[in-house]
């Protein structure tokens, strides 16, 4: 489990954590964790998520397990900045951080080289399993990354991959349960297999 350091703005230093994985693999969830501790010791917060992501709730972090907090959303990454107060911000969450631009990337650091402990949440691959957006970049300039799993709805190991069980070739497809699924690296190749298989009938 990942253990957080001690914050303190007082020594200005700050960095970026990552939590990556599948869909279902409680991302949100850790990132709400961490977010809540920060609270619980008095530092001041901020919660931005893309405007895109508005499954449950247009201003609040909804994670699958119902759990919430408000939040911000924004167009672009560059408006985060436009928001954070970079005097008073202790810690600043961003949820659903694959479907910012590139520009997140800076962003992040940005924050970081402020002395602010930026915390992010994103799908690392698509569902066609290839690096989603700006994942890469930030995975690359965190200090922390912390790999999270779901649970593979077919054998019951650990699963990294989102399967997709609607046809549409679009790389953003918002959904829940009725359009993915958590799969192993074993049970993906199995479907794709299949797939095939069916398609050459
Ligand atoms: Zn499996």
């Amino acid at each position: 489990m990942f253990l957080e350091s001690k914050a303190s703005r007082s020594k200005s230093r700050g960095w970026i954590e990552v939590i990556c994985g599948s869909m279902f693999s409680g991302k949100t969830e850790e990132l709400l964790r961490r977010i809540r501790r920060a609270t619980f010791a008095n530092q001041k917060v901020e919660l931005f998520k893309p405007a895109v992501d508005v499954r449950y709730d247009e201003n609040d972090v909804v994670s699958h397990d119902s759990t919430s907090m408000v939040s911000t959303p924004v167009q672009n990454s560059s408006e985060i900045l436009l928001y954070v107060n970079m005097e008073s911000v202790e810690v600043v969450g961003i949820d659903e951080v694959q479907f910012f631009d590139e520009g997140i990337v800076d962003v992040c650091n940005k924050l970081a080289d402020s002395g602010i402990r930026v915390i992010v949440a994103g799908l690392d691959m698509d569902f066609l399993r290839n690096p989603f957006g700006p994942m890469p970049g930030l995975l690359a300039s965190a200090e922390y990354v912390s790999k999270v799993h779901a649970i593979c709805t077919h054998c019951g190991d650990l699963a990294q991959y989102s399967h997709r069980l609607v046809s549409n070739d679009r790389q953003v497809l918002l959904g829940e349960k009725d359009s993915y699924e958590p799969l192993c690296r074993h049970c993906y190749n199995e479907m794709i297999k299949q797939r095939e298989n069916s398609k050459n009938e």
